[in-house]
């Protein structure tokens, strides 16, 4: 285990966007909502469908099987399908995405802990979200300058896990030692297999205590942001999960 400075264990966190830091599906469900409205859609569009079809998309994105425009459109061609809807999911999807960096809802402690530790360790946002939603998102909840890196996997040309990934972002952050970096996320074939991979430390942010089915395990699990106190400060509490 790393030799603590300054009381942290870590000189960098690496934080995932969505899901970690940012309530994304408070977001997307205002979102569709408003975007319904404006679209005069009068069927209920019961936003837990639309949740589970987005998900199945990003992993296709994330495996590769599909690109980015394509899954921009089909998460809500197919759920337009599902509930008989005839809008035109491409105008559709385009004000959605246009309505979302102004829905900025943060994850529960999310502000607590990027102040607590702003100044105190360095901090980069590591996302494989649309460049179009994270970068005004991070301007609109005033987070920007809480970090020295921000990479977004669609302005790079490549996401989270793949290595040449990582091998960008700590050419950005000066190539700091690895054993000094962790990353947090929700997601374990991105955030934790992308981590673990590279060799570093990976914290899962797992709220709803799911089953790990990634076939990978992280360095820490935890079931909210307060915990990341003790990981990475705590000299004591080095017990990998
Ligand atoms: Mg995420």
């Amino acid at each position: 285990m790393n030799a603590p400075v300054n009381g942290f264990r870590y000189h960098w966190v690496l934080f995932d966007a969505d899901h970690t830091l940012f309530d994304f599906d408070r977001s997307a469900q205002e979102s569709i909502k408003m975007t319904a409205r404006e679209f005069g859609i009068d069927q209920p569009l019961d936003y837990a469908d639309y949740h589970e079809i987005n998900r199945r998309c990003w992993e296709e994105y994330e495996t590769g099987e599909i690109d980015r425009d394509t899954l921009r459109y089909k998460r809500f061609r197919l759920f337009f399908e599902m509930k008989g809807v005839t809008a035109d999911p491409v105008t559709f999807h385009d004000r959605y995405l246009e309505q979302l960096p102004h829905l900025p809802f943060l994850m529960d402690y999310a502000d607590e802990i990027l102040s607590h530790l702003h100044g105190r360790v360095k901090m980069a946002i590591v996302t494989n979200g649309l460049p179009e939603v994270q970068r005004p998102r991070l301007e609109i909840a005033k987070l920007t300058h809480l970090f020295d890196v921000i990479q977004v996997a669609g302005e790079v040309g490549v996401a989270k896990p793949d290595r040449s990934y990582f091998d960008l972002l700590f050419e950005q952050m000066g190539k700091p030692d690895k054993q000094g970096v962790i990353i947090v996320g929700d997601s374990t074939t991105s955030d934790i297999k992308g981590g673990s991979d590279y060799g570093i430390d990976t914290c899962w942010f797992n709220p709803a205590g799911l089953e790990n089915r990634a076939g990978v395990m992280p360095t820490y699990e935890i079931r909210h942001l307060s915990e990341l106190h003790q990981i990475l400060e705590d000299e004591t509490a080095d017990q990998p999960a």
